[in-house]
């Protein structure tokens, strides 16, 4: 087992693949745990994953019966005391009022847990944080990279994005009011695509029930930065995600 002290020195930035590595270790883990023998059988889910190698390897309680409340009129959605060794998730979003955002919000808040252990600091994360893809302090993007990699896995992504679509060539987007054609597990429909973003989340949606029912939005983040939808519009990629950014604020 892998030392979290090791991967996260005290007063020494972590780095991407520093904390790549320990989601895949943490991955490999949980399917040794689940004894899944191919990755057909796999699907994530975050309550379970905690359970089963989060807690274990760093014991930081949950708690998710309070109201976090509100941070210059934005909405605290999780918190992180390292000191304390506790996660705190906000009631509005926790099971039983189970909402898209609490999968990655979780997430983001383990990678703090992980990748931020000896700091003396707490963090309190509001949704703009945990969703933005706008520039953010390293510590609340080192969060939202672990989140991404822990919950959504780039192997697991495109081998079930494969499985879905078993596209014959990758997915094209050319231009803002075009009908696309899906076949997604074999049944056909037309869909008319406004945005590269809609074409990223639309793409998503079967899909998110492998990866803890994470939101669409954040798994159309994730496919548009694993270069599985190719974009040959006049859009620029980086307005684009910004985009798909303000979208996950209103609707995830
Ligand atoms: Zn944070």
């Amino acid at each position: 087992m892998t030392s979290t002290l090791e991967l996260a020195p005290k007063k020494r930035k972590i780095t991407k693949q520093q904390i790549l590595d320990l989601t895949n270790d943490l991955i490999d883990e949980y399917i040794r745990e689940k004894n899944w023998r191919t990755p057909e059988d796999i699907r994530l889910d975050i309550q379970d994953m905690y359970e089963t190698v989060i807690y274990p390897r760093i014991e930081y309680t949950l708690v998710t019966s309070l109201n976090l409340g509100h941070l210059e009129n934005n909405k605290i959605l999780g918190k992180t005391v390292p000191q304390e060794r506790v996660i705190l998730l906000d009631n509005s979003i926790s099971p039983p009022n189970y909402d898209p955002r609490y999968p990655f919000t979780f997430g983001h808040e383990i990678g703090h847990a992980f990748c931020h252990t000896d700091e003396p600091e707490s963090f309190r994360c509001s949704q703009d944080e945990i969703s933005s893809t706008d520039s953010l302090s390293p510590k609340e993007a080192d969060a939202n990279f672990f989140s991404a990699n822990f919950l959504m896995p780039e192997f697991l992504v495109k081998l079930n994005f494969h499985r879905c679509y078993n596209p014959k060539r990758p997915f094209a987007y050319y231009g803002k009011g075009q009908e696309y054609c899906f076949t997604a597990y074999g049944s056909t429909r037309i869909i008319r695509i406004d945005s590269y973003s809609h074409f990223c989340v639309t793409l998503a949606k079967p899909l998110t029930t492998f990866f803890s029912n994470v939101s669409k939005t954040s798994l159309g983040l994730r496919i548009h930065n694993l270069g599985l939808v190719l974009n040959y519009s006049k859009e620029r990629i980086l307005e684009d995600v910004s985009n798909i950014g303000s979208i996950l604020k209103n609707i995830s």
